[in-house]
């Protein structure tokens, strides 16, 4: 049973073909099997899941995910149950309320089975910045799941959930559902939700689910999107039924490849399989042409100012006095503060607090943050007239495939450049999907990038939808 996807699972247990308290215990049996491998999970809360799924088996009433057993990023509150954001400084802090995305899924019937690992604060592309342990790619064990949400992307291609949230700044969905053979979707900022997620760059965090078919996404963003009273960012957008339009196809869909976005340093191999996935969805109807988008190569530097400039803002409120961390043996209030921040954060999180506040200080803000913020809005007027010819835009979602533990991790600048090809969709606001593709030769997942519209991802669901149900890798799952 561990083989369904998340729809087909959930359509057994409204049928009652199995229970809820069934299919957990098989999901924290497989947990248990391979977790101390994969390590995809901070936290598991068996107490907690059984008697949610106890709860959902007695219910009679039904919401699209009764009895689903789920995982969370760790940087997404849950109430009474230890949130860390990856981080010392939030270790044994224990939320008192949900997210608002975590409140929905429950309210849709879900059982939330644990938390999983992540790059501190969601600064990374490995999940290798992590405080607490290193996560590996199911596929290759040697190698990362990718990040930052590469603990939710780990647990669902292992089949240890049936689908995930994760959080994406700039790719951090995206790359590691690629990485790691799932499907990964970022909303448009504002379609859903971001009171109670950990906070990191705010006008670029979205929170998305991470799944094991494009229906199962489909199903994870109807219950998690739309307005909400406790994010005034939330988009008051209605929320189209995203399952209703899922078969439609591609005919007469307009396809744009950026010439941008096969770039140097690029595996070629991936660059041939996003081209093969376009004259897939050609074949299947589709019209697929170049496109420009000239200012992507300002992307990268326009995000490492914005993003760690907002985050040296946000983790402000990590003090050692409110919540977290907190030295001890400290007489002044300065050397608390210090003190605290100094043992609380992780070296990634210092480098970004440092970047951002240098950035934003007097005499660099206009040179740096205004710059940044110029750039953004360039990129955003890219993708505004490649959309005027194109309904969707397609690339890949990571360069490379999964690379070794450790590769990267002395050379900051080699990680940040992972991010390079999912980053300026989240300067631009846009809605991007990771789909896997193909199967490298070295028997890693390649998945492709699909970019749309403010607020269309249906149509992104339906063209990954189309290329899904023309490849043949549904039945590779990571020996474990
Ligand atoms: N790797 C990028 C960063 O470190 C993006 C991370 C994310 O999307 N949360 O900022």
């Amino acid at each position: 049973m561990l083989d369904l996807p998340l729809w087909a699972l959930a359509s057994k247990l409204a049928g009652k073909e199995l229970t809820s308290v069934e299919v957990t215990q098989a999901c924290l049996s497989r947990i248990a099997a391979t977790d101390p491998k994969v390590g995809a999970f901070l936290r598991v809360d068996p107490e907690g899941a059984l008697s949610a799924a106890r709860a959902a088996d007695a219910s009679a009433s039904r919401g699209p995910l009764h009895g689903v057993p789920v995982a969370l990023k760790d940087n997404l509150l849950t109430a009474g149950v230890e949130t860390t954001a990856g981080s010392q400084i939030l270790a044994g802090f224990v939320p008192p309320t949900d997210a608002t995305v975590t409140a929905r899924l429950k309210a849709a019937g879900a059982v939330i089975v644990g938390k999983t690992n992540l790059d501190e604060f969601a600064m990374g592309s490995s999940t290798e910045s992590s405080a607490f342990q290193k996560t590996k790619n199911p596929y290759a064990l040697e190698r990362t799941p990718g990040g930052s949400s590469g603990g939710s992307a780990a647990a669902v291609a292992a089949r240890q959930v049936f689908g995930a949230l994760g959080s994406d700044t700039g790719g951090s969905i995206r790359q590691p559902a690629a990485l790691c053979n799932v499907v990964g979707l970022k909303p448009t900022w504002g379609r859903v939700s971001r009171s109670g997620v950990v906070a990191y760059a705010s006008s670029l965090d979205q929170v998305g689910p991470l799944a094991r078919s494009v229906r199962d996404a489909a199903l994870l963003l109807q219950v998690i999107a739309g307005r909400d009273a406790h994010d005034a960012t939330s988009a008051d957008v209605a929320v189209p039924d995203f399952a209703a339009t899922l078969e439609d196809g591609v005919k007469g869909l307009r396809i744009g490849l950026p010439r941008e976005y096969f770039v140097e340093g690029m595996d070629p191999e991936v660059a041939a399989a996003i081209r093969d996935a376009a004259k897939t969805l050609e074949a299947a109807g589709a019209t697929v042409r170049e496109v420009s988008l000239p200012h992507t190569k300002h992307a990268l530097a326009a995000y490492y100012v914005i993003a760690p400039a907002e985050a040296s803002s946000n983790l402000a409120r990590y003090d050692g006095v409110r919540f977290g961390h907190r030295a001890k043996d400290v007489k002044q209030l300065k050397d608390l503060y210090e003190r605290s921040r100094a043992e609380g954060f992780g070296p990634e999180v210092k480098r970004r607090i440092m970047l951002g506040t240098f950035a934003l200080s007097a005499g660099y803000h206009d040179a740096y943050y205004v710059k940044a913020q110029q750039v953004r809005t360039l990129i955003r007027r890219d993708f505004d007239q490649a959309f005027a010819d194109v309904d969707v835009v397609l690339s890949a979602a990571s360069p490379t495939c999964a690379w070794l533990l450790g590769e990267k991790l002395d050379d900051p600048l080699a990680m940040y450049l992972m991010d390079v090809l999912t980053l300026p969709t989240n300067l631009a606001g846009l809605p991007g999907l990771s789909v896997p593709t193909a199967k490298s030769s070295g028997g890693l997942p390649i998945g492709a990038q699909l970019i749309g519209k403010p607020f269309d991802e249906a149509t992104l669901l339906r063209a990954a939808r189309a290329l899904e149900r023309e490849r043949t890798l549904d039945a590779w799952s990571p020996a474990l």
